[in-house]
C-alpha cells in the first residue's frame, strides 16, 4: 500500500495538486481541535466543522483523550497556544468510538499471540508504566469529554483566557452535541 501511495504522490506533486492547499503554519481561526484518529472522521470532521486547510490545529489520538496532564496531546495544545496563537480549543469525541470500553485485558492475549511475552510486560511494569491505565479507554463518552476538558482547562501551563469546550460528533451525520 505504501508503495502505491509513493507513486500517487509523484503524480500529485507533478500536477501541482498542492496549489489549493497552500497556507502558513498559523491557524487562521485561532482554533485547536482534539479528536479521535477514527477513519470515519478523516474527512467528515473538517467538513462538518467547516474547516479548510490552514484554519485549525487538529490533534488526534485513539479516543481524542488527554490521558495524563503531561501527555503528547496536552503538549501539542500547549505548543498550539503559545507558539501558534490558538485561543479556543474544541475537544471532539464521537459516537461509537473504538476506544470506548477498551482495556488492557483486551490487548493482552493479542500481544501474547503476536510475540510479546508476559516477561516483557512485567519489565515495562517494573519501569513504572501502568499498562492498564495507558491502554484504558472510557466507559462513558460524555464523562470522558468532561474529564478531558477539565484537565485542559485547569492545567497549570494553560492560560486562563483560553476557551475550552467539549463535544460529541455523530460519526455518520457529523452533528455536534455540546457536552461541556
Ligand atoms: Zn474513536
Amino acid at each position: 500500500m505504501i508503495d502505491e501511495i509513493i507513486e500517487f504522490n509523484k503524480t500529485f506533486v507533478a500536477s501541482k495538486g498542492y496549489e489549493q492547499y497552500v497556507t502558513d503554519k498559523y491557524p487562521s481561526k485561532k482554533l485547536a481541535v482534539l479528536s479521535c484518529m477514527d477513519t470515519r472522521l478523516t474527512e467528515l470532521l473538517p467538513a462538518a466543522l467547516g474547516l479548510k486547510n490552514g484554519d485549525a490545529k487538529i490533534i488526534k489520538n485513539a479516543g481524542g483523550l488527554v490521558i495524563s496532564p503531561f501527555d503528547s496531546a496536552l503538549r501539542s495544545l500547549v505548543v498550539a497556544v503559545y507558539e501558534l496563537g490558538v485561543e479556543e480549543i474544541m475537544v471532539v469525541a464521537h459516537s461509537n468510538c473504538g476506544a470506548c470500553h477498551m482495556s488492557f485485558d483486551h490487548f493482552h492475549h493479542e500481544m501474547n499471540q503476536r510475540g510479546v511475552t508476559d516477561e516483557t510486560l512485567d519489565t515495562i511494569r517494573r519501569c513504572g508504566i501502568d499498562l492498564d491505565q495507558w491502554l484504558e479507554g472510557f466507559k462513558d463518552t460524555s464523562e470522558s469529554v468532561r474529564k478531558t476538558v477539565e484537565t485542559i482547562k485547569t492545567h497549570p501551563l494553560m492560560p486562563r483566557d483560553i476557551t475550552v469546550r467539549g463535544f460529541i460528533i455523530d460519526s455518520v451525520t457529523g452533528a455536534l452535541e455540546e457536552i461541556v
